[in-house]
């Protein structure tokens, strides 16, 4: 190993090797600086980010806030490091809810047994977001706080009605329903000293179904639309049904059982449905795909993403 890299306080760590000549030069130019802070604790982090307010961020899983960091899209003075946090990582269950910790990784939730029982929706998703390295460090937490309009984890939320909880030091904790949580393209109701900290999903019930869908590029790559739905049928009626869209907006849209007009239908005529919901929408064009393409799409999957919830619920199976 070679020699330590000079002590550079507050911004880098004095013990880095350098491995080789040039190396710990070129971090220094990737990154914008930064003072690093890894609180040990919620209640030292919370501290920590509500001193610097407008200057903090918090870093999860770094998926997404790295790269906006190297493209110069953010300039934080400081990153409050949540991933010695244990107590915001864990999966249980409460009162009919799954709960997870904000700083789960993708990864642990797609391997879970119980995730995979209660809310077997998530694991679908989850499936098709990056790649294995990226889903390893990636957080449900920061895939919710990011707040990326064509991101699975925001339609998933919102189809499963999940409620979020955030804490700041000053104000103490307060949950927020998925539906009110999603403001814009990168932008939700967390206020800038908080900290999401839990998501509460209810049990999906029995005699419910679900499934999820995406259409993008190439695998991995972010969706041009993707969709959730979840159903409970009875003889073959619907007696619920809510579906989520990705890609189509600038955000994650929701539509429930008297939107879709579904409920009574018998379960298998979703094509008026899927057309009206099309048509209702306006999609964004860009280079992936131009907006009547994503309405095409929407017009395919919605029906397709329904039949396979409403297949999944007569079964007698939660997916
Ligand atoms: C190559 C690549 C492909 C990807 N493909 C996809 C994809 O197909 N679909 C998809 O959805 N995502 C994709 N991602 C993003 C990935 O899922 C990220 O993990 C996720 O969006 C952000 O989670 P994170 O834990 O890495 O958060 P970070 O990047 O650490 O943080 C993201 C933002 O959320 C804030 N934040 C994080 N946690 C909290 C918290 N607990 N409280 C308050 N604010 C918080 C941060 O301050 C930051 O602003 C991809 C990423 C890469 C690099």
């Amino acid at each position: 190993m070679g020699e330590q890299a000079p002590a550079r306080p507050g911004r880098y760590s004095p013990g880095l090797p350098r491995l080789v000549p040039g190396t710990y030069a070129a971090v220094v130019l990737k990154l914008p600086p930064f003072v690093y802070l890894a609180p040990a604790s919620l209640e030292e982090a919370l501290s920590l980010h509500a001193d610097h307010e407008d200057e903090s961020r918090v870093l999860a899983g770094g998926q997404s806030l790295i790269p906006l960091l190297a493209l110069r899209l953010a300039r934080p003075e400081y990153l409050v490091d949540l991933s010695r946090i244990g107590e915001l990582e864990g999966i249980s269950e409460e009162d009919g809810a799954v709960c997870i910790g904000a700083m789960t990784s993708e990864l642990a939730l797609e391997h879970s047994h119980l995730i995979a029982e209660r809310l077997p929706l998530l694991p679908q998703a989850l499936s098709f977001i990056g790649h294995p390295a990226i889903r390893s460090r990636g957080t449900l937490g920061g895939s919710l706080a990011h707040g990326d309009p064509a991101a699975e984890l925001p339609a998933v939320a919102l189809v499963l009605g999940a409620q979020l909880v955030a804490e700041s030091r000053d104000r103490g904790r307060r949950t927020i329903a998925a539906r009110d949580f999603f403001l814009g393209p990168f932008t939700t109701a967390l206020q800038g000293d908080e900290i999401l900290t839990e998501i509460r999903i209810p049990w999906q019930a029995p005699g419910t179904g679900s499934c999820f869908h995406e259409v993008a590029r190439r695998l991995g790559d972010f969706a041009m639309v993707g969709v959730a739905a979840v159903a409970r049928v009875e003889q073959g009626m619907i007696r619920s049904c809510r579906v989520a869209l990705t890609g189509v907006a600038d955000r994650a849209v929701l539509r429930t059982d008297g939107e879709l007009g579904l409920t009574g239908e018998s379960a298998g005529s979703f094509d008026a449905a899927a057309r009206r919901l099309a048509e209702e929408l306006n999609p964004p064009a860009d280079l992936h795909g131009s907006a009547p393409y994503r309405r095409h799409l929407v017009r395919t999957l919605v029906p397709r993403v329904l039949e396979r919830a409403c297949q999944a619920a007569a079964a007698g199976a939660i997916s």
